[in-house]
């Protein structure tokens, strides 16, 4: 147990001059937190007209405003010259691109090769079934659908306009309302409750931590419950959406924390398999658990997720194993700190 291993204390020696840069959405406020905890300059990207949060949380040092994505380019050259570090969020590659993250020079933290396995559901599948996790089941073939399922559009902003089928007839009559829907992926529907783990992984000490964990809500099928069936089959319009619009914070039971420990480990070790060095940093599990215990994964994320955003000071978990407030956000600072102390600062950029 590392607990107050020495290695995660701060320390004063670290170089003043680095950096600590994301773009201002999704999770920013807490990562810029993090690293001005630890002691570093930060810099937030922002859009025009988005840097109110920024500036008004107090959690950049500098904001570089840009017109539009397509101009992070010039933001990054002002990066270098400030020995910046990017850390990366979902909307950072959402909005950069991930050809573009490909192409940055300024220094990124975590790898890169690990992003198409990211980014493509059929190499996550690969992935985690490779690392042994129980994965709902896939139908290729709408015909051959002969349990609930849910049907998950490819690139879809945050679950809108996923539905459930029951059947072939149930999916054809359902994705004709999406006749500009190309691809998409019918996943068996697990019934339980949906549960998001919060990972991170420490390519220094080779451990795995849990942060935190969260629950999404999601509009509008956090609230259909609030409507009767009686109600609902009067409104036959009504369907269920996934759209998040906020995280809440939850601890599971204590005795399901061992395979959750076991599951992160599993994915850690495939991911060095099938993309060297493999994932580090922070990254989440995202499932249901059924009633008999079952954690069926769906997807993964391989980096910070905005589920962790409830803990900027510290979930339970890692007050347990810090004693002081440590976000995500800032266990990302603090191990680009520990890794300028021991000078092995390359194994965590990309
Ligand atoms: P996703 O876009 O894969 O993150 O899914 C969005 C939401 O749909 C999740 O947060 C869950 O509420 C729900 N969901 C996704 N996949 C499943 C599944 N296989 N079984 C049950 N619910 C799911």
């Amino acid at each position: 147990m590392a607990r107050a291993n020495k290695d995660d204390m701060p320390k004063k020696s670290m170089p003043k001059d680095v950096a600590i840069s994301t773009i201002g959405s999704h999770s920013a406020l807490q990562i810029l937190k993090g690293a001005k905890d630890e002691g570093f300059r930060t810099i937030a990207v922002c859009l025009k007209g988005r840097e109110r949060p920024y500036q008004s949380f107090k959690v950049a040092d500098e904001i570089i405003l840009i017109d539009s994505y397509d101009d992070f380019a010039e933001a990054e050259k002002k990066l270098i010259a400030e020995n910046a570090i990017i850390i990366p969020h979902a909307s950072f590659i959402e909005y950069v691109g991930l050809e573009n993250v490909n192409k940055l020079k300024v220094p990124y933290f975590g790898n890169k090769a690990i992003l198409p396995w990211e980014a493509n559901r059929d190499k996550q599948r690969e992935w985690l079934k490779g690392a042994g996790l129980r994965i709902p089941r896939i139908f290729t073939d709408p015909k051959t659908i002969d349990i609930p399922s849910i049907v998950k559009f490819h690139g879809a902003a945050g679950g809108k306009g996923y539905f459930l089928a029951k059947n072939e007839a149930d999916f054809r009559k359902k994705i004709a309302k999406h006749p500009e829907t190309k691809k998409y992926t019918i996943q068996e529907y697990i019934m339980g409750v949906p549960m998001y783990v919060h990972y991170f992984y420490s390519p220094i000490t080779n451990e795995l931590e849990i942060m935190s964990f969260d629950v999404r809500y999601e509009s509008n099928v956090d609230s259909l419950g609030r409507v009767s069936a009686r109600d609902q089959m009067a409104l036959p319009e009504i369907d269920p959406s996934y759209v998040v619009v906020g995280n809440l914070p939850v601890v599971v039971r204590e005795s399901l924390l061992p395979e959750f420990f076991d599951m992160g480990e599993k994915v850690v070790a495939q991911s060095k398999k099938i993309a060297p060095p493999g994932l580090f940093g922070p990254f989440c599990l995202e499932g249901v658990i059924t009633p008999d215990a079952h954690f069926y994964t769906f997807e993964i994320s391989a980096r910070i997720v905005a589920g962790t955003n409830p803990y900027v000071t510290g979930s339970p978990y890692s007050q347990l194993r810090y004693n002081e407030s440590m976000s995500t956000g800032r266990r990302i600072a603090r191990e680009i700190r520990n890794a300028i102390n021991q000078d092995k600062l390359k194994l965590l950029l990309g």
